[in-house]
C-alpha cells in the first residue's frame, strides 16, 4: 500500500536535493500527518515517515496496516538494538535496526534528531535517536557500522534523512554539552561560538548555566559529518529540514515544557 498522502515538506533549511525535486515544493497541506522523503520513498519496499504533532503510536501502526510498532526505552546512549520480532518488553536504547519485515523501527523525538536509514541493495533498515549526548558519543556512525557487522550493508549503498529537529539558530548549550564533545573526541566542528552580549536567536539552556560561554550547536551539521566519516556519500543524506522549535506543527522540548508528547518516527520494511 502506497502512503500515498505523504509529502516532503520543505522547513526553513533547505537542502538543494529537495529544491531540484519538483515532489519537495512547499504546498504540502498542513492537514498531512507525517513528512516523507522522496529518496527513501524511491528504496522498494521501504515506508517511512517523520511524525508531526499529535500523530503517535496507533496512528503510525493505523498507516500502515500489519505493521507492529518497535519502541525503545530512549536513554541518549550510543546503544543500537537489532529486532527480527517484538521483544516482550522495551530494549533499552537509542538505535533500531532490523532486516525483517512487518516491523515498524519507531524513535520519539522533541528537538532531537530522528535518523531514518535504508539500504538501497539489502532489505535492512534503522532508526536513530540523535539528540546531543547520543550525537557527542558517535550514534549514527555506530549505526552505520552495526549495520555493516549484522547485514552485510556497504556505507556506500545506504540513504538516510534527517527529520525534523531543533535548528541550529535555536538551539543554544552551554560550555558543558561541549566539553562533553570533547571529552568523547567527537570535536567540535558543529557549534559557532554566540557573541556574547549579542542578544541572538536562541532559548537560554539550563545547561547554559555553569558558564558564561554560549554555542550554538549543529545537530544536523554533525550527523552529516558522523556519516560522511563513516563511507555514507554526502548526496545520500537528505534532510527534513524543519525546526522543531520554529515550526508549530512539531514538538519541541525546549518550547513546550509542558509536554511529555513526543514526535514519532517511523521506518519498516514490507514483505517482499
Ligand atoms: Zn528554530
Amino acid at each position: 500500500m502506497k502512503a500515498a498522502a505523504a509529502a516532503y515538506i520543505m522547513g526553513a533549511e533547505k537542502s538543494e536535493r529537495a529544491m531540484s525535486n519538483p515532489r519537495s515544493a512547499n504546498r504540502a497541506p498542513a492537514s498531512l500527518p507525517y513528512l516523507t522523503h522522496p529518496l527513501l520513498e524511491a528504496v522498494p519496499g521501504l515506508v517511512h515517515g517523520f511524525g508531526l504533532r499529535g500523530w503517535e503510536a496507533g496512528d503510525a501502526e493505523k498507516a500502515w496496516p500489519g505493521f507492529r510498532l518497535i519502541e525503545l526505552e530512549q536513554i541518549h546512549s550510543d546503544i543500537l538494538r537489532f529486532v527480527e520480532a517484538p521483544p516482550e518488553r522495551r530494549l533499552r536504547g537509542d538505535a533500531l535496526a532490523t532486516d525483517r519485515p512487518g516491523l515498524l523501527l519507531a524513535i520519539r523525538t522533541a528537538d532531537c534528531l530522528p535518523l531514518l536509514i535504508a539500504d538501497t541493495e539489502r532489505r535492512v533498515a534503522a532508526a536513530v535517536h540523535a539528540g546531543w549526548r547520543g550525537t557527542s558519543l558517535g550514534i549514527a556512525a555506530r549505526a552505520v557500522r552495526g549495520l555493516g557487522e549484522r547485514y552485510g550493508s556497504r556505507p556506500e549503498a545506504l540513504v538516510a534523512a534527517l527529520g525534523p529537529c531543533i535548528g541550529p539558530a535555536c538551539y543554544e548549550v552551554g560550555e558543558d554539552v561541549r566539553a562533553e564533545f570533547i571529552r568523547a573526541g567527537a570535536g567540535t566542528a558543529a557549534f559557532v561560538t554566540r557573541p556574547a552580549d549579542a542578544g541572538g536567536p536562541g532559548t537560554p539552556g539550563a545547561e547554559g548555566a555553569a558558564s558564561g560561554r554560549k554555542y550554538l550547536l549543529d545537530l544536523r551539521a554533525a550527523n552529516r559529518a558522523q556519516l560522511a566519516a563513516a563511507g555514507v556519500p554526502p548526496a545520500a543524506v537528505v534532510d527534513a529540514g524543519a525546526c522543531t522549535h520554529c515550526d508549530a506543527r512539531l514538538l519541541s522540548y525546549r518550547r513546550d515544557r509542558d509536554t511529555t508528547a513526543r514526535l514519532y518516527n517511523v521506518i519498516g520494511l514490507r514483505n517482499p
